[in-house]
């Protein structure tokens, strides 16, 4: 039997980036993946849905060129094309992933694990040959998360979706209707938006990504509406019947009254679903929460001390960055050095049009929290270097402490907000104050100007802006 120190299951950006960590750190390293390395994230997520998010902003961008005094003729959009390039993306960095972990000394094998024990996985390869693996020193959880499926909706690859499908398509749709105005309904919706296509939002809750700051969520939802959007909330999606001429007539129901949409593809992004089923876990009395979850304490262990769980399948936020700094823990744990959780803040971008990206508290996560806040402000249209971008929609807020003045979070949308919003994270981590943002020299003109003024604002001392 062919025996490791430590096996990892998923080869997602938990998994590799562990088996890189715990191979750089001379563990003998195992990291078993039933498809291809990567995950969600570079298989289908966020990497393939960023790359036609690109795609899509610099077509938006090109039909503006005019007022910038640039002529630039019929523009045009091939989505084959725009696959091939993508696809071709998706191959380098899948490629350079098993490169890395080759590099680092950790091996990699095509197979589905399953615990059959504390210390040991049975791999069912391509072919159905089973080989059991040992490791004496910890089982790593990385199987991440899967696309949930509504009854009604079920998937049929071609006009039911999810977002597998949806950063797939050769042909952009007329109309395309979202069920679920999430992360993922909003930034896939707006790319086929700015391909053309007519967009609806059905959303069951009262808001738009629920959860962020609403403030943030709004300049999203306007630019949606102004592109001929249509925004429908505490709506839920009942069903469909597909028409004679193909098209499908969707029901929904909007605060108790019925409706029905006329549309020709619909993406259901309703969330997704931790993958804690099939892996042997009742094997060995892993516990698992109501939503599927397999939760781990500081040092990422499960209630069994040799299985450590990360990422998607621990617990929200359902993040690639979360995963990854997760793994990195775990394979120092697992190496016997001293490493735990202790992070201020999980940054989040979202990559709609204009992007918004978070870091720590809301006002009223703050105020819910008995704490008074200042908060700050500035506008992209009072930034010189916005203006010069064409990208003045949006702002930067910076919550702090009202007595201390320490920032107690960061929510920008605008250009480059999923840029920005690292020195957020940074401030966060270094629980610095308003007046060290707000004090730290900003070059310019650049966006970054926007930081430092509303940290300004949140002490009254803004210069391009009136202080309230
Ligand atoms: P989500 O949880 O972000 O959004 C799902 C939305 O669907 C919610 O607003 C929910 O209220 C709504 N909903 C649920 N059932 C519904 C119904 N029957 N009818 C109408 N609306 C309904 O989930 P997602 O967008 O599918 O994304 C999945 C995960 O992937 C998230 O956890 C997200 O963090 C992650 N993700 C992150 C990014 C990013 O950070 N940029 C990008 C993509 C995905």
């Amino acid at each position: 039997m062919k025996t490791y120190d430590a096996i990892v299951i998923g080869g997602g950006p938990g998994g590799y980036v562990c088996a890189i960590r715990l191979g750089q750190l001379k563990q003998k390293t195992l990291c078993i993946e039933k498809e291809e390395v990567g995950g969600v994230c570079l298989n289908w997520g966020c990497i393939p849905s960023k790359a036609l998010i690109a795609a899509a902003h610099t077509y938006e961008k090109m039909h503006s060129m005019g007022t910038m005094g640039i002529k630039v003729g019929s523009v045009e959009h091939d989505p084959n094309a725009m696959q091939d390039w993508k696809e071709g993306i998706v191959k380098r960095l899948t490629g350079g992933v098993r490169g890395l972990l080759k590099s680092n000394g950790a091996d990699l094998m095509a197979g589905t694990a399953k615990i059959v024990s504390p210390n040991r996985v049975e791999v069912t390869k391509a072919d159905g040959s089973v080989e059991t693996i040992e490791a004496t020193k910890g089982i790593v959880l990385a199987t991440g998360s899967s696309t949930i499926e509504i009854p009604s909706f079920k998937f049929d690859g071609k006009q039911i979706i999810g977002a597998k499908e949806a950063v797939s398509l050769r042909e952009v749709p007329k109309r395309m209707l979202v069920i679920g105005g999430g992360v993922i309904g909003l930034e896939l919706g707006m790319v086929y938006q700015a391909f053309g296509a007519e967009l609806v939002v059905v959303e069951a809750l009262p808001t738009l990504l629920t959860g962020v700051d609403q403030d943030c969520v709004k300049v999203v939802e306007r630019r949606i509406q102004k592109r001929g959007g249509k925004i429908y909330k505490n709506a839920k999606a009942m069903g469909y019947e597909k028409q004679a001429d193909g098209s499908l007539a969707v029901k929904i129901d909007i605060e108790g009254k019925p409706e029905t949409i006329v549309t020709d593809m619909v993406l259901v992004a309703v969330g997704m679903r931790p993958n804690s089923r099939g892996i042997g876990l009742e094997n060995v009395g892993v516990n698992v929460d109501k939503r599927g979850f397999v939760p781990a304490d500081e040092f990422g262990r499960t209630n069994v001390p040799s299985i450590y769980s990360i990422g998607d399948l621990s617990g929200p936020p359902m993040l690639a960055h979360k995963a990854s700094k997760e793994g990195e823990i775990i394979a120092e744990v697992i190496a016997g050095h001293k490493a735990a959780k202790d992070w201020a803040c999980i940054p989040g971008a979202i990559f709609t049009d204009p992007e918004i990206a978070t870091a720590g508290l809301t006002a009223e996560e703050a105020q819910a929290k008995g704490i008074e806040v200042t908060v700050g402000k500035f506008p992209f249209a009072a930034l010189g270097k916005a203006m010069a971008m064409m990208e003045t929609d949006g702002f930067v807020k910076v919550v702090t402490d009202k007595k201390t003045k320490q920032v107690l979070g960061v929510h920008i949308v605008g250009p480059e907000a999923s840029t920005m919003i690292s020195e957020g994270a940074l401030a966060l981590e270094m629980a610095a104050f308003a007046e060290d943002l707000a004090l730290t020299i900003h070059p310019h003109p650049t966006l970054g100007e926007a930081f430092m003024e509303a940290a300004a604002h949140a002490m009254g001392a803004a210069v391009h802006i009136v202080n309230r």
